[in-house]
């Protein structure tokens, strides 16, 4: 079974205190989680350091980070590396996230800039692709999403692509409460597999897990993961009400 992941996305929400009860209230819940499933909570930068002393001792809860800066080191004022994130032992790092390509300009050039330096220091990318609203209304997603794959993923090789988890994400459904049916994750995750298939060969496509995101809710998680293609998901809003997320979490296949 490839990984099975919720992963929280708290973007620029709560104090430091909000973020520890949430942690706590979580963690506390005791949920089992099977060696195939894992919880992700990417968490403000100020917030790395006190998450992961929480959960670093915690079997398959992870800490995230929501971006990182593509150079190694030097005079990058306000940014932070892939070698910090590694000396603090984050395994995971969210990029390209549409609000990143949105107001910071990032192109899928500068995202496969910004896998090559995580990998290097043996954080598993999360990578969002996801297609805006004009484009699945004009039923262009399928190439407008296998170009975002193309560019910014497909110079690996397959070592390191079976390090990358992918986040299917369309813009049109992040934080308006418009959730994809399970018909269009399911068909979308299972283009974005094949695209991987064709580039990769089967094996490897089928051991990369792809996750949702785009209102992922305590009601409708359970039935968007349980499509085929449908690994987990990456979730905002909901990620940070914890009996949302306790739910959340349960409902990983
Ligand atoms: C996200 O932040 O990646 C996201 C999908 O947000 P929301 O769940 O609020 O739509």
């Amino acid at each position: 079974m490839r990984k099975q992941i919720a992963a929280a996305n708290w973007k620029m929400n709560l104090t430091y205190q909000q973020g520890e009860q949430l942690i706590d209230d979580i963690f506390n819940a005791g949920i089992h989680l099977k060696e195939y499933q894992q919880a992700v909570f990417a968490v403000p930068s100020p917030y790395l350091v006190m998450a992961q002393s929480k959960l670093s001792a915690a079997t398959n809860y992870f800490v995230s980070a929501q971006n990182c800066y593509a150079k190694k080191s030097g005079a990058y004022t306000g940014e932070i590396s892939a070698e910090m994130l590694h000396s603090i032992d984050i395994k995971y790092c969210v990029l390209g996230h549409s609000e990143r390509r949105e107001y910071f300009s990032e192109s899928n050039q500068m995202l496969a800039e910004k896998i090559t330096i995580c990998l290097e220091y043996d954080i598993t990318p999360i990578f969002c692709c996801g297609e805006p609203l004009n484009i699945r209304e004009a039923e262009t997603q399928n190439s407008y999403v296998e170009t975002q794959l193309r560019e910014s993923l497909f110079r690996f090789d397959d070592e390191q692509l079976q390090k990358i988890v992918i986040a299917y994400e369309p813009i049109w459904a992040i934080g308006t409460g418009k959730t994809a049916t399970t018909e269009q994750a399911q068909e979308m995750h299972a283009h974005v597999r094949a695209a991987l298939a064709k580039q990769y060969g089967g094996q490897v496509a089928n051991d990369i897990s792809i996750l949702y995101g785009g209102s992922v809710k305590a009601n409708n998680a359970k039935e968007l993961f349980a499509c085929a293609d449908v690994d987990g998901g990456l979730v905002g809003g909901a990620s940070l009400v914890a009996k949302d997320f306790i739910e959340i979490i349960r409902s990983l296949k």
